[in-house]
């Protein structure tokens, strides 16, 4: 019997280490990958090929604030502002907005959710 080889979507980008929850989010969203690429490209005033794998995740974080809700039931957003010229997580917690280094628990949690994701890559340049 012959088999035929399965179908498979080859990613036109260098974005392989998606965390799952962004990716979940990304397709409630309807985002494509080359519709965040222009965002990010807009974004970070940066040309398409010189996006990072970060950049992707950053810029996702500004289109799609990410949604968590913490053990007491509030929920947070976190996404991505320009403070003293550096892109960095933002959260609306009180947390982090009185916090001199601009970190909460929550955006830590997010960064580690990036930082996991990026651990699996090992074929990008
Ligand atoms: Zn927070």
């Amino acid at each position: 019997m012959r088999s035929q080889a399965p179908f498979r979507v080859v990613p036109d980008i260098p974005y392989y280490t998606e965390p799952r929850e962004f990716y979940v989010l990304r397709m409630s969203k309807g985002i494509n990958l080359r519709e965040l690429r222009s965002y990010a490209s807009m974004l970070f005033e940066k040309p398409e090929g010189e996006l990072t794998v970060e950049d992707y995740k950053l810029a996702f974080l500004h289109r799609v604030p990410f949604p968590l809700i913490s053990t007491s039931g509030n929920e947070y957003r976190i996404t991505v502002k320009k403070c003293n010229g550096r892109w960095t997580l933002a959260c609306n917690c009180k947390g982090w907005i009185y916090s001199s280094i601009r970190k909460c628990k929550h955006t830590e949690h997010v960064r580690k959710m990036m930082e996991n994701s990026r651990e699996v890559r090992n074929e990008l340049s």
